[in-house]
């Protein structure tokens, strides 16, 4: 079981319902309420004879309904929702997800009864305004990117990864070269990317990462041949490096008769400054729940646009959102379209959002978010990298990487400080990526934190390191001491997990 309660003592689990951490309350399961109390939930009782056939399945025990009244109901979800943390809670460092404040106007716009409540089949004329909004985002972003010609239907960026792939691979085989059906995929790349690449019929070859951490060239020559379908590059890479190699690797690519794919994930580093698509990048996918704000947490909603240079136009899914001298339509075929990847045009509340966030910043400010975005990374970097080991040299981009190299000394972990992170009233950083580097610790502050919680951030991350010193090893083991839930055999509900309430 991954809770603590005991179910064999009824005065254990009482004790347990009347527990606080202030006014925040502990909270049993449903079925834990009164679970000795009789039924108090009556269900009518059934009209005339059961037939034959039912009577077998008549119950010979009561069902285990729980016995809760509607205000008892009420408080036990509203308290576990007091539960969850969001970045309206507090930070939220996740490297790699981009956690920022999602800001009050873009809810208000997405929720536009206008917007909100139009269906995906609506007749072209009735939909003219949100179309508009579409198509503006679609140029938007293409020109943000520097890769013109946008698809919106993905629904995430593994979703963009894969119809990506999907275009390059239909381009290829235009141009007959059937056997180029391999991927290359630097160590350092996210999971996702080998993945689409699989589900997309590819085979996939690990590139081997530098020294410094960034696409070693000489691996890449090794590996670029008559097969070489892409490249997938992350730019800023998952360890926070800017590839700046990156003109020639295109380059290398495309002498091979390759095409570049770009994982755009890390677009936050980049937005309003640098444009992978004049970086040699022939298609890219947009996070646009990270860099353009939408909260994501939980898994989603998210929405993975894609944008693509004139090799692989013609190879963008249906229906598209396309402008003539006075409307805006739906083109819903093409001979050469890989045909489409969701239904209608995507998902538009999110694709708003991200309207919403680039218009409020505006063309001339939209520079701010990847500058603010880099300070603050460098800034926890700065404070941090005496304390904690730093794995490549130099600045970073918009998320700063550590590792537990320091702590491991004092028999530490990555896991223990994260968790220690909970007690002292912060969402831990994202742990154990890039696989690249031993115990990871991948910080990203995003543009939308202060000075003072990236300070008190650091303060809390400094006090763990003072406490490794001073071996207070038995107490980093058991974090986090502080929350209702305390440390889970993470293993054990991953392989035996318990999915329903034993009676
Ligand atoms: C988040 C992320 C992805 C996958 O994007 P989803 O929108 O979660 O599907 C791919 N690559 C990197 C580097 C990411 O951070």
């Amino acid at each position: 079981m991954s809770h603590t309660l005991n179910h064999s003592d009824p005065n254990h689990v009482a004790q347990q319902y009347s527990s606080t951490q202030g006014i925040q309350h502990e909270e049993p399961l449903l079925f834990e309420y009164h679970h000795d109390a009789p039924e108090s939930i009556q269900l009518p009782g059934v009209e005339g004879a059961l037939s034959a056939d039912l009577t077998r399945f008549s119950r010979s025990t009561p069902a285990n309904i729980p016995s809760l009244s509607e205000p008892e109901t009420v408080r036990h979800f509203v308290r576990m929702s007091q539960w969850n943390h969001g970045i309206e809670t507090g930070f939220y460092p996740l490297g790699s997800c981009t956690m920022k404040y999602n800001p009050r106007v873009n809810e208000k716009v997405a929720n536009l009864p206008g917007l909100a409540h139009i269906h995906p089949d609506q007749p072209e004329d009735s939909v003219q305004g949100v179309l508009k909004l579409l198509y503006e985002t679609q140029g938007w972003l293409g020109e943000i990117v520097g890769l013109p010609y946008v698809t919106l239907q993905p629904a995430a960026g593994a979703h963009g990864e894969l119809t990506g792939l999907m275009m390059i691979r239909a381009c290829l085989d235009a141009r007959g070269e059937h056997q180029r059906r391999t991927v290359l995929v630097p160590d350092s790349a996210h999971g996702t990317n080998p993945a689409s690449a699989a589900l997309c019929g590819m085979h996939t070859i690990e590139l081997k990462s530098g020294a410094d951490g960034r696409i070693d060239l000489d691996e890449l020559k090794a590996h670029l041949n008559h097969e070489t379908a892409a490249l997938m590059m992350t730019n800023p890479n998952t360890a926070g490096a800017f590839e700046s190699d990156v003109k020639e690797i295109c380059q290398l690519v495309h002498d091979a008769g390759g095409l570049v794919y770009g994982d755009g994930a890390n677009l936050n580093a980049l937005v309003g400054v640098a444009r992978p698509g004049d970086m040699g990048i022939d298609c890219l996918h947009i996070n646009v729940h990270k860099t353009f704000s939408t909260p994501h947490g939980g898994g989603g909603p998210g929405a993975g646009p894609v944008a693509v240079n004139a090799t692989l136009k013609d190879y963008l899914p249906v229906p598209h959102i396309v402008k003539d001298a006075d409307a805006y339509h739906l083109k819903t075929c093409s001979d050469t379209s890989i045909g489409s990847v969701l239904g209608s045009i995507g998902q538009s509340g999110v694709l708003i959002r991200a309207n919403a966030y680039i218009a409020a910043y505006g063309r001339q400010n939209l520079h701010k978010i990847a500058e603010d975005a880099v300070l603050n990374a460098n800034y926890v970097l700065h404070r941090l990298k005496d304390a904690y080991h730093v794995p490549f040299d130099g600045i970073c981009k918009h998320e700063c990487l550590l590792t537990d190299a320091i702590q491991n000394k004092h028999g530490i972990k990555t896991l223990d400080i994260a968790k220690r992170l909970i007690d002292l009233g912060f969402h831990p950083m994202t742990i154990y990526f890039p696989l690249i580097v031993h115990g990871a610790m991948l910080i990203e502050p995003t543009e939308t934190e202060s000075r003072a919680t990236l300070d008190s951030f650091c303060d809390a991350m400094l006090e763990i390191a003072t406490q490794c010193q001073a071996g207070e090893t038995e107490l980093l083991h058991q974090a986090p001491v502080k929350p209702f839930r305390r440390r889970l055999d993470e293993t054990q509900a991953a392989r035996k997990p318990v999915l329903a309430w034993p009676t």
